[in-house]
């Protein structure tokens, strides 16, 4: 433990003795550790791509730019950069929002059918490039208007979150599938693929920012690294969980939501 001793003597010539206050200050050195941390990461993230914009662009500007066929492919890794950079910033907002507890969040009953199909409908045209199969499965005879208590568009993109990273880390003619079940007072939805999966190790740490468990293929996949922690923070906000349910290197992963259930809806 680390310890601040602040020692004074009393006021007063004829001052019967001293004030001795301890603080514990090992929880405000690790905070203090992780924001330091949190700096150099996003500090890293934002350089990357930016030096990659600008030796593009000193190509270009040494007359590359002439050539056509040259022009567009550094035209096209400047795109490239200039997008990542985009999704970087709209996580950090994301989370700091969702952090910082200035995100508004407006809690009703949510449909859950119509949220998963509105979200697999969302990844369908992705998936088909790959060669996937999405689906979306009730379990055990959930009725159809099945509902949570959430806010929609946290709801969606918690989903999105989770669906978009079983397409990436799915290889080719793989299977995206969907389920939901509930109990009387929870819905628990599980997004399941057969995918590359994550190393037990690597596991408990999946949800920290900015953590990878290969970093060169995420960001190939165009990953900022924080759409876990985005999710972790939505659910837990909304009363609710995450957590990775299963993996197997090489088999997939299920990642599982938990949110409470609201009364059924229409
Ligand atoms: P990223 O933007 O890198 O995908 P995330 O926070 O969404 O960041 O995920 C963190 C890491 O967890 C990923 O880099 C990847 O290593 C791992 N991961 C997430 N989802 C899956 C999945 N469905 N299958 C295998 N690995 C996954």
């Amino acid at each position: 433990k680390s310890m601040v001793v602040y020692a004074s003597r009393l006021p007063g010539p004829n001052s019967p003795g001293a004030v001795m206050v301890l603080h514990d200050i090992t929880e405000i050195r690790r905070l203090e550790r992780l924001r330091q941390d949190f700096v150099a990461n996003v500090s890293h993230e934002l350089k990357t791509p930016l030096a990659n914009i600008k030796s593009s662009v000193e190509v270009l500007l040494d007359g590359a730019a002439e050539d056509p066929v040259t022009r567009s492919m550094f035209l096209s890794e400047i795109d490239i950069q200039a997008e990542r950079l985009n999704a970087l910033v709209a996580d950090l907002l994301s989370l700091a929002r969702i952090e910082s507890g200035t995100a508004i969040l407006e809690f009703e009953a949510v449909a859950v059918e119509d949220a998963v199909h509105a979200c697999l409908d969302r990844h369908r045209t992705r998936a088909e490039v790959k060669g996937l199969s999405l689906s979306g499965v009730a379990l055990g005879g959930c009725p159809p208007t099945l509902a949570v208590w959430a806010d929609e568009e946290a709801l969606a993109q918690i989903l999105d979150n989770l669906v978009d990273n079983a397409i990436k880390y799915t290889p080719r003619a793989g299977r995206v599938t969907v389920r939901w079940e509930a109990t009387a007072e929870q819905v628990s939805v599980e997004v399941d693929d057969t995918g590359i999966g994550i190393p037990e190790r690597d596991v408990p740490r999946v949800f920290e920012r900015f953590y990878r468990v290969d970093k060169a293929r995420s960001r190939e996949m165009g990953g900022t690294g924080l759409g876990l922690a985005i999710v972790k923070h939505m659910a837990q906000t909304m009363n609710g969980s995450v957590r990775v349910a299963a993996s197997e290197v090489n088999k997939g992963t299920t990642f599982r939501v938990c949110l409470p259930r609201a009364a059924d809806g229409k």
